[in-house]
């Protein structure tokens, strides 16, 4: 049997495992940061309708730039997220995993490195490593806050050139306020004035969900400063793989250096077209989750659990002297829940109110069991 290791692939990704969370049938599965509500049916029916026309013109390439979808999207952004930008300003691609590593090719690569504030989304570092971009772990507070004088002297060291700031953070769902990504993108402008300076990204996969406004407005006049974005989580969409970024036009224009012509579908196009039509509806789901989030960390904490405030679709509770243990505990009680691996803690995705009173359900009677 030929395995991995006896193809000649790169040395960086021998012996590596593919990023995944386990996709296990269980009746509550609360361990990707799903969105839980379905497309409501209007949207189904636009969609289809829209795919249809779309389908009679499959024989061509789809719009190569993407000009209407871009457009829905800047509008969709200056009306919801603080800062009027246009089509120029915004670049789509399948899945922000996609916006990401379009952005690590163009700014990454062999010979430079990206930092992140760990814990965090590991993609950021997986897809670093897919783009022969060096992986630099900087560091967080035991809160999980960013400890900024910490991270300015971690970008001073390591002079990276491209910076990953995840606002709400994943795993950990917590928020990171304005004048801290300031101060990291001025520390990282800095650490390569030598250089044409460093590019700061700004993940807000889960910005609609924040207690707190977006941190778009803060890429006005700091052309290395870029927000990236998801339909996966808000807009209730991951099936669909729609990401995008928004960005000084600059950025844009750079991206096109690196993405595939026709990256994205006809198909997909018109369907996050379709979405934006709803967007209303859809982002009344969101106060929906938003209340359960709340739900989930206060009556996690009458529980007896240890919550990291929230400002995401997740909440990361525990501390459990087995985190693993604990997994396996809740899943033998029919809920799935992710563990990162971050010691002591758990990640729970917000769902549907009866999904969310399983799972307290589970957790109060594991908590019985191991007290
Ligand atoms: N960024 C963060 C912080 C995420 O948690 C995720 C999804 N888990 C993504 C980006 C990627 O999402 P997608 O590719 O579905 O847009």
């Amino acid at each position: 049997m030929t395995g991995i290791d006896d193809l000649p692939i790169r040395d960086e990704l021998r012996g590596k495992s593919p990023y995944g969370a386990p996709q296990l049938d269980v009746p509550v599965r609360l361990n990707t940061n799903e969105n839980p509500y379905p497309l409501p049916e209007p949207l189904v029916a636009r969609i289809a309708e829209r795919v249809a026309e779309a389908a009679r013109n499959l024989n061509r390439y789809p719009d190569r730039d993407a000009v209407e979808l871009r457009t829905g999207l800047a509008r969709y952004l200056s009306r919801t997220a603080g800062l009027e930008v246009g089509a120029d300003q915004v670049w789509a691609a399948n899945g922000s995993n996609e916006v990401l590593q379009q952005l690590l090719q163009t700014f990454g690569g062999p010979g430079r490195t990206a930092i992140g504030f760990e814990p965090s989304y590991s993609m950021h570092a997986l897809i670093s490593r897919g783009t022969g971009t060096g992986w630099i772990s900087g560091p967080r507070n035991a809160d999980f806050t960013i400890d900024v004088d910490e991270a300015r002297k971690a970008i001073a060291e390591h002079r990276p050139d491209v910076v990953f700031i995840t606002s709400p953070n994943n795993p950990t769902g917590t928020a990171v306020a304005a004048e801290t990504v300031l101060a990291l993108h001025d520390a990282a402008q800095d650490a390569r004035a030598d250089t044409a300076g460093a590019l700061v990204v700004v993940d807000e996969a889960y910005g609609e969900f924040s207690h707190r406004p977006s941190l778009l407005p803060l890429i006005e006049g700091r052309p290395r400063l870029v927000l990236s974005r998801t339909m996966s989580k808000a807009f209730g969409a991951a099936g669909l793989r729609l990401g995008y970024l928004a960005a000084d036009p600059a950025v844009v224009d750079a991206v096109q250096l690196v993405r595939l012509p026709y990256h994205l579908s006809a198909v997909t196009q018109v369907t996050a077209l379709a979405a934006l039509e709803h967007t209303d509806t859809l982002l009344g789901y969101v106060e929906a989750l938003k209340a359960e989030r709340d739900r989930l960390v206060s009556e996690l904490r009458t529980i007896g659990c240890e919550v990291t405030d929230s400002d995401a679709n997740f909440v990361q509770f525990g501390r459990f002297e087995d985190a693993h243990a604990a997994w396996r505990g809740l899943l033998d009680r029919g809920v799935l829940v992710r563990d990162n691996g971050v010691p002591g803690w758990l990640r729970v995705t917000a769902g549907t109110p009866a999904e969310n009173d399983a799972f307290l359900d589970a957790v109060r009677e594991l908590m019985k069991e191991t007290s």
